[in-house]
């Protein structure tokens, strides 16, 4: 798979991929689950070499999810800002699709690990986009998923169109069947006035997409990296938002992150909303429990 700054093999065998990984005869000795995710299988592999590689699983039909992955991780590696784990190689094979990559082996986070996260991802978010996409200077070359739910990047010139028409709306409709009439006409609502709370950002970013406190993690030295992402060119509020979304992020980051980015004028008006495509992701995924918040936030943006 060519991707933008490297190409990715695509293996008919986990066997082939493995083999591809290290470069010769060695096999896996033992595979151990590895928690944690939450669309795919994964696993630490230990190899016959003594060397270790990280191998996430799912149907073969879901294999677009690892081509998707695989993507991400190169855009964010070709922005130089900040580590992603190395693909070895995706594949179908033996009834499963794969992606295969360099085990990291965590060490704690090191004394700075919550400044440099703030900083390497404003790094991220400053870095020139033009590359990301084609036609427009929102959205992806491809779409991708959100968790296991599907994201739509069709380009656009306008953020707040784009956050409109390729993420709220697709969800709000999907999760249609939830909503009495009234909420519907309150979602509706919302979508068409969007531009009351949003605005069109000075420049674009790329965005991790999915920044929940499960999508980072420290490397071997205890610096930070990013994992698992479903990036595409946005503004860069709607990472900041999903990272209070679930919690988990220290103030040292968003100290650091606002102090190498600059400070976002009313920021927290607009937080639940950027919010509400990940919460009605949830719902459609995961069931009623999200629906509360859901129906909270529809409210408070519809007035
Ligand atoms: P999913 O796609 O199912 O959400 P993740 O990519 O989040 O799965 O990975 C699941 C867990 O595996 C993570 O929370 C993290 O703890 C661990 N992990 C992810 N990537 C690696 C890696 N390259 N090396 C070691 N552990 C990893």
């Amino acid at each position: 798979m060519e991707t933008n700054s490297e190409r990715i093999p695509f293996c008919s065998s986990l066997k082939e991929a493995v083999s591809l990984a290290c470069g010769g005869e060695a096999a896996v000795e033992k595979k151990q689950t590895v928690h944690g995710g939450d669309a795919n299988d994964a696993y630490e592999l230990f190899l016959s070499d003594g060397k270790r590689l990280f191998l996430k699983t799912n149907r073969i039909s879901n294999a677009d999810f690892f081509r998707a992955e695989a993507e991400g991780v190169a855009a964010i590696r070709a922005t130089e800002t900040i580590r992603v784990p190395h693909i070895h190689a995706l594949g179908t094979g033996d009834g499963i699709s794969f992606i295969l990559m360099e085990y990291i082996d965590r060490a704690g986070a090191g004394r700075d690990f919550w400044e440099e996260l703030g900083v390497s991802l404003a790094a991220l978010h400053k870095a020139e986009t033009s590359s990301f996409v084609n036609g427009g200077k929102y959205g992806f070359k491809s779409d991708n998923y959100i968790g296991a739910g599907r994201q739509k990047n069709t380009p656009g010139n306008s953020w707040i169109e784009f956050f409109s028409e390729c993420r709220l709306r697709p969800q709000l409709e999907l999760a249609s069947d939830y909503f009495d009439s009234s909420t519907i006409m309150k979602a509706n609502r919302l979508l068409d006035s969007l531009d009351r709370f949003l605005y069109e950002p000075e420049r674009p970013s790329l965005l991790h997409g999915d920044l929940w406190s499960g999508n980072f993690m420290s490397d071997e030295t205890g610096h930070p990296m990013l994992i698992d992402p479903a990036v595409y060119v946005g503004c860069n509020e709607a990472d900041i938002a999903m990272t209070e979304l679930f919690g988990g992020f220290d103030k040292r980051f968003y100290a650091s992150y606002f102090k190498a980015m600059g400070a976002i004028p009313e920021y927290e008006s607009r937080r639940d909303l950027y919010n509400l495509y990940h919460l009605t992701n949830h719902l459609n995924l995961f069931g009623g429990a999200y629906l509360p918040a859901v129906m909270r936030t529809i409210e408070r943006y519809s007035k």
